[in-house]
């Protein structure tokens, strides 16, 4: 079956059409035209007309020059149509090789490669659907690799501490101590909340975090909440509040990951602000319920904003590093949030604090 190319067959198509149409031109033109003409000849002759010898010569005549015709528009239609039959099937074929090409030479992993346009409508779409997925699966492959490289980088750190402490116990040159081992201990630890991170981020960037979604009321949700971290406020920290009206519409949202994101953005606020207050605000606008928690700590730099949701992005390496943080809470809750169909934003202004902001669909 496959025996012969898509070329062959859309050649072999046409000329087959031609042939049937030459032939039946022909047989029809041989038989018909000379019995009209002479059936013509015989009604000049019944109408007067003397026409004696001359009529088999006229005859003759006839079907000499129809001969000849039929001849040469053999001739030139059968080459013209085979030439074009040719070129057409050529053009199908030439770009369906070319794609072909070009996905062998991305399945051998050069990613950049992409089909060029075409101006047969079909293979155009083809090529553009070709080409979205191949830009998909470049992205895909670009953030797998700056994930490995990262991830190498944020593993060295605690090691090459850990490393360091134990070999200069091992030779005497570090005397062991309490301290010594409570560092030892927070680097693990550091390590340890690395390797979950990684885990939870993995799994919700590959969609693959479960959500059940459902009816969700959240003002019992936001107040159970605050109640936890309060217990967790110091004397002269900042005050925590909620600003959530009585009679907001139901969500439709994942209780435990709402409650995850807002654990990320309320540790983070708690850390960041040494004095005023956190507020937690809840209002429901455009079809959508928002939540924000807005402190007024630090604040972020504006060049620092875009930023903020990449994986391990800290706006201070060194400084959060040692205060245990990973740079992951933020892209995990961004990936939440969107894996609920909602949408996360942040506002923040240095000195005067910062918003972060999340919508979630009405139920
Ligand atoms: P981390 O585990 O380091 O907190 P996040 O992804 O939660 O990781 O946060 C990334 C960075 O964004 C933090 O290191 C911090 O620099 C900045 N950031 C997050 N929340 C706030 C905030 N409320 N105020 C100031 N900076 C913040």
């Amino acid at each position: 079956m496959a025996k012969i190319g898509l070329q062959g067959r859309l050649f072999l198509s046409h000329v087959i059409v031609m042939v049937v149409g030459l032939s039946t031109l022909i047989t029809v033109g041989k038989f018909y035209s000379p019995r009209l003409f002479v059936l013509h000849l015989a009604k000049l002759e019944g109408s007067g007309f003397k026409l004696g010898y001359v009529r088999y010569q006229l005859i003759k005549g006839f079907e000499y020059a129809w001969g000849r015709g039929a001849l040469w528009s053999v001739v030139v239609g059968g080459s013209t149509a085979g030439g074009l039959s040719y070129l057409v099937a050529r053009r199908i074929v030439k770009p369906l090789t070319q794609m072909e090409a070009i996905t062998q030479k991305f399945a051998s992993g050069n990613l950049s490669e992409r089909m060029p346009a075409n101006d047969i409508r079909e293979l155009h779409r083809l090529a553009a659907s070709f080409n979205r997925m191949a830009a998909d699966l470049q992205g895909v492959e670009q953030r797998r690799r700056e994930l490995v490289g990262d991830l190498t980088h944020e593993l060295r750190t605690p090691l090459t501490v850990v490393e360091g402490y134990l070999e200069g116990l091992a030779d005497g040159t570090i005397e062991p101590s309490v301290d010594i081992y409570q560092r030892l201990a927070k680097e693990t630890r550091r390590l340890r909340r690395l390797v979950n991170d990684l885990q939870e981020l993995s799994q919700a960037e590959a969609g693959y975090l479960p959500i059940h979604t459902q009816k969700l009321e959240l003002l019992p949700l936001l107040t159970s909440l605050i109640q936890k971290f309060s217990d967790q406020l110091l004397e002269e920290g900042p005050e925590l509040r909620l600003d959530c009206p009585a009679a907001l519409p139901l969500a439709l949202a994942d209780p435990e990951r709402v409650e995850q994101i807002l654990i990320n953005l309320l540790g983070n606020a708690l850390q960041y602000t040494e004095q005023g207050s956190i507020t937690v605000q809840a209002w429901s606008e455009a079809g959508k319920v928002w939540v924000a928690v807005v402190d007024t700590g630090v604040g972020i730099a504006p060049a620092d904003l875009p930023h903020v949701f990449e994986r391990f992005w800290r706006s201070d390496p060194s400084r959060d590093r040692s205060s245990g943080g990973t740079g992951i809470g933020l892209s995990i809750s961004r990936r939440l949030v969107e894996l609920q169909g909602g949408q996360i934003e942040v506002k923040s202004q240095v000195g005067q604090g910062s918003t972060f902001k999340f919508s979630l669909p009405l139920a």
